[in-house]
């Protein structure tokens, strides 16, 4: 068994805590001792840590990040992470869309009203 542990800190409001990462043959396990850190649940701490993303870890070991994505490569954990990346894309996307279409809506609501208004003016001229 391998075992890799991280001290974290996602925001300067928020205490420091240890998200520990196991590796047995091609099993891993994932602990945060924040209080979102128990198996069932996920925290953004452990969902940074497999994600290989750095920037919350404070201790010294940052370099160690690496094996962690090595040992998920190809396990069911580096595959859900990769659906999660993948579905945060298709929400941007999305979310992109939804926001041309909102301006596009203000518009042709706009074209309308506008458009009610030649109509009025044109009736009583
Ligand atoms: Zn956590």
């Amino acid at each position: 068994m391998k075992e890799l542990s991280f001290l974290v800190q996602y925001s300067n409001e928020e205490p420091h805590y240890t998200v520990t990462v196991r590796k047995e043959k091609r099993n891993i396990t994932a602990l945060c001792t924040c209080p979102q850190g128990s198996p069932g649940q996920l925290c953004k701490h452990r969902l940074n840590i497999l994600s290989g993303k750095g920037k919350i870890i404070i201790g010294d070991n940052a370099d160690q990040l690496k094996l962690v994505t090595s040992w998920i490569a190809w396990t069911d954990v580096g595959q859900a992470l990769n659906k999660i990346a993948e579905a945060q894309k298709e929400i941007k996307k999305a979310e992109k869309e939804l926001d041309e279409a909102t301006a596009k809506l203000a518009k042709c609501q706009q074209e309308l009203v506008d458009a009610r208004s030649q109509l009025i003016k044109a009736m009583s001229d």
